[in-house]
This record gives C-alpha cells, structure tokens and sequence, in this order.
C-alpha cells in the first residue's frame, strides 16, 4: 500500500483550477520529489495534503485514511511535518527553543530531550549553537533549524518544500545530503524543488508538474536521463 495516494484532485483558489485531475502515489521509505517551474502547482499540492487548500474532488489517503475534511493539525497528527519554503524560524528564540516548538505534541521533557539529541547528531553545528538566537545564524543554519524543528514531531512523512531556496551552493549540498542522511532514519520525504538535479541524485522516484497537471513520473535516474523532460520543463 502506498503510504500517500493522491487520486485524481482538483483544487483551485476562487474558482481558479489550479491542479487538475492530478494523482499521485508515495511509496514509504523513500525519497519522492516533485519537480516543476514556478506557478506548476507545487505549493498548492501541498496545500491540498495539508488541507489548507483542499481540493474540490477527489482523495488523499495517507496509510490508508482519506484526508479529506480533516482540519490541518489533525492531518500532521496523522504523522505529516512540513518544512515551509523560506524556513520561517522563530528568530528570537534559540535554536533549542525552535526545536521544543516542533515537539509541542509531546509533554514528557525526557521525549523531547531525547528528540533534540536525535536532531544534535544530525546536525552538530545546532548543538554547538543551541544558545544562540535564531534569527543570527546564516542561512544554512537556519535551514539546519527549520528541517530540525520538522524532525522534533518524529513524522512518518516529511514535506520539504523548495529547501534550495536562496541557499549558497554549499549549504545546498550539505542541505541535500541531510535529507538523504534523514530518509536513511527511515523517515519517508516529500521533497519539492526547482533545483532538478540535486532533486533527483537524491531521490528514488519524480514526479514533474506543468500547469497543474502531471506531465511526467519515474524513477529519479530514468528521469534525469530523459532530455526530453529535461528540455521541455526545465530549459
Ligand atoms: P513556486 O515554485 O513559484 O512556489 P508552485 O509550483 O509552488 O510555484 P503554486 O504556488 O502552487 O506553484 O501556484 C500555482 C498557481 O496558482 C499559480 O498560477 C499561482 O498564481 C496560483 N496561486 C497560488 N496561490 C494562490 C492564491 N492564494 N490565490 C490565487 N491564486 C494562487
């Protein structure tokens, strides 16, 4: 059974389509990415999961169970973190008190000791910077800090939405190979990007959107070997 199923939405803003007749399937414990150009759709898909835009028709079943009508902090109880583009850290908080907000679910301080010890391993510069105020760390810090606070909530499903974004080259590598350290956890991710090749070295299977329709699915590598998806999505 897939553990996201995403049959045939519709979802649009006023009574603007956006994604039409979309479906798509997630298998766990995998890196699935969903690729595609600005304004494809990729921010209302999450969206839609997340039922803060849900969809006119259609279903979104998460290990088996429709999605559909439950209220946003029920989906993520369901086992759903998402990492929002942009990162939106609490930047007066320390980098500690960012990770407790991701654990806000949990009241046993010794879970979430346990929880933030996890996300230290990860990511050991957090632990050297645990006292500093967010909002003074570089970008790929607080990149660090918003894809650690996901973690704080154990998910079984984690969305990263567009983690490149105004990220220097280095901190996107080292951001790419955190995702791939994360899902080796056991951690099933939803990567969406615009950064087509990073996406797909280290991903298992693609999805490519164009115009809120599914242009294109595969494996990563029979995805970054196709030219003609290549040329015609991503120039
Ligand atoms: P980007 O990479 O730029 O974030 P995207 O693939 O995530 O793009 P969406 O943000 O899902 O694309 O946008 C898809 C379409 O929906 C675009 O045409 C956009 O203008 C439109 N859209 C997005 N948000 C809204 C909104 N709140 N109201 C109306 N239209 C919207």
């Amino acid at each position: 059974m897939a553990l996201l199923s995403i049959d045939n939405i519709a979802t649009a803003y006023d009574r603007i389509d956006v994604l039409h007749d979309l479906s798509l399937e997630l298998e766990e414990g995998r890196i699935t990415c969903i690729l595609g150009a600005n304004g494809a759709g990729k921010s209302t898909l999450i969206r839609s999961i997340l039922g803060l835009t849900p969809p006119n028709r259609g279903d979104i079943r998460f290990a088996g169970q429709s999605l559909i009508g439950l209220p946003t902090h029920r989906v993520i109880a369901q086992g759903i973190a998402c990492i929002p583009e942009g990162r939106r850290i609490f930047p007066k908080m320390t980098v500690a008190e960012n990770l407790r907000v991701g654990a806000y679910q949990v009241a046993d301080p010794a879970e979430i000791a346990r929880r933030a010890d996890e996300v230290y391993a990860l990511f050991p510069r957090l632990k050297e910077r645990r006292d500093q105020l967010a909002g003074t760390m570089s970008g790929g810090e607080q990149a660090m800090v918003s894809i650690g606070r996901g973690l704080m909530a154990k998910p079984r499903l984690l969305i990263i939405d567009e983690p490149s974004l105004g990220l220097s080259p280095l901190y996107v590598k080292e951001n790419f190979r955190i995702i791939a350290d994360i899902n080796q956890l056991g951690i099933s991710v939803l990567l969406v990007e615009q950064n087509v090749h990073q996406t797909l070295a280290i991903s298992h299977y693609g999805f490519v959107l164009s115009q809120g329709r599914l242009v294109a699915h595969g494996d990563a590598k029979r995805l970054s070997e196709n030219d003609e998806v290549q040329a015609a999505y991503f120039g």
